[in-house]
């Protein structure tokens, strides 16, 4: 579907190894007084005043991305998106990555430039050093895994386990789309199959497809909490859908949930996306995942600092522990919560 079209292909045996990581990461600046030594010695060294926060993902092609609908700079791009939510999920600076990397020989030096070029954009976007990482073979396919490294004040980090009873649950953004998104590229893969000269036209789409290939983490939403003067009580990422992270909350926090399925804000393509594909919108929010949305809890207090906010939204509120996690339905029902994961949800639509 978004084959290369460029004709040069330099096989990455010409650079070795070294010449490879040089020739990636040249043009990376350090931005950070507190990256005191980057790429070019045998570890990074870096200076944080504050409380540090470090956190990894991998992401493996076949299990976490499709290059067939995924170009390289998104992916890049993506990788570090991924990584940099977990730091601001714990109210954190994103401040310094290492990417590593292994690619099979099927990869040419001209498809990594175009992965760290969205690497490089995300690094300059997002105001964070390149630090480190590794280059290597890899029998089959393409493996990235980023570290992201970030400073807080102590007092200010927001754990998974801070909620307590009556704290209202607020969202960042909108749910679903980049799931539905998944749901578009995946259906147009499969009419490509049957016939490449096929181009899709994936305008209506063009919303939820990019929330599924270049997801923004919610820098902002850190930034916006801390000119409102409103410090989260508990707070989490949503990469794997709200239900389950509702439910990560519940149980580090001790508390219960009501959630309010009329409050879960949807992007009106998501809703008509749903509509054509006869999913359950509710669900797809529920368990649809990657939407790289921000999930917290607030004192009652602070409603009306974030109250008419247009990129927040109060979803429901936390209960006594007994009460446990629940869906109020809009006939106004009750529903347990439960952590539907992606499989379980794909093989049953
Ligand atoms: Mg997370």
């Amino acid at each position: 579907m978004l084959e290369d079209k460029n004709p040069q292909r330099t096989s990455l045996e010409k650079l070795g190894e070294f010449g490879l990581i040089d020739h990636l990461t040249k043009n990376f600046e350090i931005k950070h007084k507190s990256t005191l030594k980057g790429i070019g010695d045998d570890a990074a060294v870096f200076d944080h005043k504050q409380q540090t926060v470090l956190t990894t993902d991998f992401l493996i092609e076949g299990v976490h991305f499709d290059l067939s609908y995924m170009p390289l700079k998104h992916l890049g791009y993506k990788a570090v998106m991924v990584n940099l939510s977990d730091v601001y999920a714990m109210n954190a600076k994103a401040t310094q990555i290492t990417v590593s990397l292994a690619v099979s020989n099927r990869f040419p030096l001209e498809a990594l430039e175009e992965l760290y070029a969205g690497i490089a954009l995300a690094s300059k976007v997002y105001n964070v050093d390149l630090i480190g990482g590794d280059t290597t073979t890899s029998t089959s396919g393409m493996l990235i895994s980023i570290t992201a490294v970030g400073e807080a004040k102590k007092e200010e980090i927001t754990y998974r386990s801070g909620a307590k009873p009556n704290d209202l649950l607020v969202v960042s953004g909108d749910l679903g789309a980049a799931y539905m998104g998944l749901q578009v590229l995946e259906r147009e893969k499969e009419v490509f199959k049957v016939n490449p000269n096929n181009q899709p036209d994936l305008s209506p789409y063009s919303y939820i497809v990019e929330r599924q290939l270049k997801p923004e983490a919610r820098k902002d939403i850190a930034e916006l909490l801390k000119q409102l003067d409103v410090l989260p009580t508990a707070m989490i990422d949503i990469s794997d859908g709200l239900s389950s992270e509702i439910l990560h909350l519940c149980k580090n926090s001790k508390v219960g949930c009501n959630l309010f399925e009329e409050k879960i804000p949807l992007d009106p393509t998501v809703i008509t996306t749903c509509e054509e594909f006869n999913i359950d919108s509710t669900m797809v929010a529920l368990s649809g995942g990657e939407d790289y949305e921000l999930l917290f809890t607030i004192a009652q207090n602070d409603f009306d600092k974030i109250k008419g906010n247009p990129n927040l939204t109060v979803i429901g509120h936390m209960t006594e522990p007994s009460e446990g996690a629940h869906l109020v339905t809009r006939a106004n029902t009750k529903i347990e919560l439960t952590a539907q994961g992606w499989n379980s949800f794909k093989s049953n639509d």
